[in-house]
């Protein structure tokens, strides 16, 4: 028989903690991971496996360890002025978050962030010994900058993790946020812009308060807009200095030649990737207005999901769904659930099963 966990020499710190669990449950509507459902375009697929197929020749040698090609790639693709100096990425945008802590945080020293915000945030700070502080949010969710900066002041936290546009809420950031943050505090700031393919095209991305900050650290992820979730890419823009933290704490070669092959090439495709943004970007707005019209409450949101509130108990309409083959999210906010927009089929089922349930209250 196997030990239980309790009988193992798990560090006492690590004791009582959940993993990051979301249901992998095969349904014909899986809306519950903010994923982009929609493929690869076979285009770049095509482009993508040449690409691999190529590195595949020297696989038998460790893979550049600055990762050269792949961060003059991501400078292009944000623009702003950027060098790939300023660049750095991992195996997804939770690695990147890791390595930030690992740097800036560790043992003894503090994490901050505006609960409820992404449910990784709590997780990758206790898993590398840190304290988590949540800070708190107004009505629906919202942040004014004289209290966050309040908050973070009187945290004297070791790094902040904003996530702007939010997850799970969807909220948008305001700018002036990020910077009165930036002001009230000597720790790293660092501006999770998962989601910001998906903010209104006109906003202004943190990379634009990037000069003359250099505590201030923007991270995207390809696993969104860019429908490479399995890929496992996400990077930062920064000051090189930043980056250079990172070197110390990041394993070595830790970008497989594969993986920095396909994201490579991927991004050559930049526009073919994101086309389908502006189809989830509809579909998200019709799932807001949809949701409305059927008594619920959705919360305003700049990114590819939409939390709505007014459902009278989220465990039996999240049965229900699932058993009408659609999976949403739970987020453990009362009254609420979470569902990703999909393809315009997907968005339908789901808008459909919700309407044929009549759980609003
Ligand atoms: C999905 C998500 C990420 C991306 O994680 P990856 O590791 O890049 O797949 C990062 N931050 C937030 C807030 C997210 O919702």
């Amino acid at each position: 028989m196997s030990p239980r966990l309790e009988d193992l020499p798990l560090r006492d710190d690590l004791r009582g903690m959940s993993p990051y669990g979301a249901p992998q449950a095969r349904v014909p509507v899986a809306l519950n991971v903010n994923e982009n459902t929609h493929p690869v375009p076979k285009e770049v697929a095509d482009d993508i496996l040449d690409a691999v197929a190529l590195a595949l020749r020297d696989v038998n040698r460790y893979p550049d360890r600055e990762f050269t090609q792949l961060r003059e790639a991501f400078a292009e693709y944000l623009g702003h002025g950027l060098t790939r100096e300023q660049l750095w990425a991992a195996n997804g945008s939770n690695e990147v978050l890791q390595q930030v802590l690992q740097a800036f945080a560790g043992p003894g020293r503090t994490v901050f962030g505006f609960a409820p915000t992404y449910s990784m945030y709590p997780l990758l700070a206790r898993g590398i010994g840190s304290r988590w502080v949540a800070g708190e949010r107004g009505v629906d969710f919202t942040l004014d900058a004289d209290s966050a900066a309040a908050q973070v002041a009187e945290a004297h936290p070791d790094v902040v993790l904003l996530c702007s546009p939010n997850n799970p809420t969807g909220t948008p950031m305001p700018i002036d946020v990020i910077e009165r943050v930036y002001e009230s505090t000597d720790g790293i700031v660092v501006v999770d812009e998962a989601y910001w393919e998906f903010a209104p095209r006109d906003e202004r991305s943190a990379l634009t308060l990037l000069p003359g900050r250099e505590r201030l650290v923007v991270s995207r992820t390809m696993s969104k807009a860019f429908a490479f979730a399995g890929a496992r890419v996400g990077y930062l823009a920064a000051d090189p200095t930043v980056a250079d933290a990172l070197r110390l704490v990041r394993l070595p070669y830790h970008l497989s030649a594969l993986t920095q092959a396909a994201a490579v090439a991927a991004l050559a495709h930049a526009p073919t990737m994101l086309a389908t943004v502006d189809d989830i970007v509809a579909q998200r707005d019709r799932i807001s207005a949809t949701l409305e019209a059927l008594g619920y409450k959705p919360f305003e949101s700049w990114t590819n999901f939409v939390l709505f509130g007014g459902v009278e108990d989220p465990a039996a309409t999240w049965q229900g769904l699932y058993e009408r083959g659609v999976l949403v999210r739970d987020v453990g906010l009362p009254r609420t659930l979470r569902v990703s927009a999909g393809t315009e089929e997907e968005t339908s089922a789901f808008l459909d099963a919700l309407a044929s349930i009549d759980s609003a209250s």
